[in-house]
């Protein structure tokens, strides 16, 4: 909510109406001011969206290699950039959790492979479509964990995909963008008063971005003012 170019506060879905002397908000540039009447930012939405597929087996993958994490590429230059065909099998990023805890050997292990991807071509897909090409980077995410770990023979119990559109239907971000928008406010303000942005469109990307980030724009713009 906003009078005269100033956030005055929150208005939930139930119609509730949180008034508030600053507000922070962690949903992402592009999205917080599409929410704002009097917005005249239009941030650009990011392109760069993943989909990955999790394993879990009847073992852990220690016996068949120690590593942590794997990068794949199978190019002479790496290309980071959105997926020109639903995802890229290019490269991958592959991951095994268990791995970090080398003398637990016994119980189930999971294997993670993350593919660059395209929004909006993963957003047309039918319901039909959508389930077989998730099938089918499943597929090829299986072989490549098989190419890069020969000695992995473990039985095969769980397999899930998630997509682009999965990680729109879960954070809102729009386009599913892992990384937010191009677009970032440094120092956390926009043309509204008040109204500050914490999360990984102020700037500081990740997890532990994240949270860095909601502490510093706290301190740098609500808390030191109070003293
Ligand atoms: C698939 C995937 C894998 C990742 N892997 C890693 C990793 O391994 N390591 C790492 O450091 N980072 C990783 N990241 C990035 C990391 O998750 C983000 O950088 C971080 O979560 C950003 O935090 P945030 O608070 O800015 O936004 P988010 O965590 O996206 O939080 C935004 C929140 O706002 C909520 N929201 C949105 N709109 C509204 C609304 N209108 N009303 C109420 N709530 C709303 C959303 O539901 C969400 O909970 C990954 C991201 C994804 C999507």
């Amino acid at each position: 909510m906003t009078h005269n170019k100033r956030a005055i506060g929150v208005l939930l879905e139930s119609g509730e109406e949180l008034l508030a002397s600053q507000v922070f908000s962690s949903i992402g540039l592009p999205e917080t001011m599409a929410k704002i009447s009097e917005a005249t930012l239009e941030p650009r939405v990011g392109k760069m969206t993943f989909l990955e597929s999790l394993f879990v087996f009847d073992q852990k993958p220690i016996y068949a290699t120690d590593a942590t994490i794997l990068f794949y590429n199978n190019s002479n230059k790496y290309s980071y950039t959105q997926a020109q065909n639903y995802f890229d099998e290019r490269s991958a990023v592959i991951c095994l959790p268990d791995n970090y805890e080398p003398h637990v050997s016994t119980g189930e292990g999971m294997v993670r492979v993350t593919y660059m991807a395209n929004f909006d071509q993963w957003k047309t897909l039918s319901r039909e479509d959508y389930l077989a090409k998730k099938e089918s980077v499943a597929q090829s995410a299986l072989a490549l964990t098989k190419k890069l770990i020969p000695k992995l023979d473990a039985k095969l119990l769980y397999t899930d995909v998630f997509s682009p559109t999965t990680i729109e239907k879960y954070t809102w971000h729009f386009k599913g963008t892992v990384y937010g928008s191009i677009d970032k406010t440094r120092d956390g303000r926009t043309p509204i008063d008040n109204l500050f942005i914490i999360g990984t469109d102020q700037g500081f990307l990740g997890i532990v971005g994240a949270m860095l980030s909601g502490i510093s724009m706290a301190n740098l713009h609500g808390l030191m003012e109070q003293k």
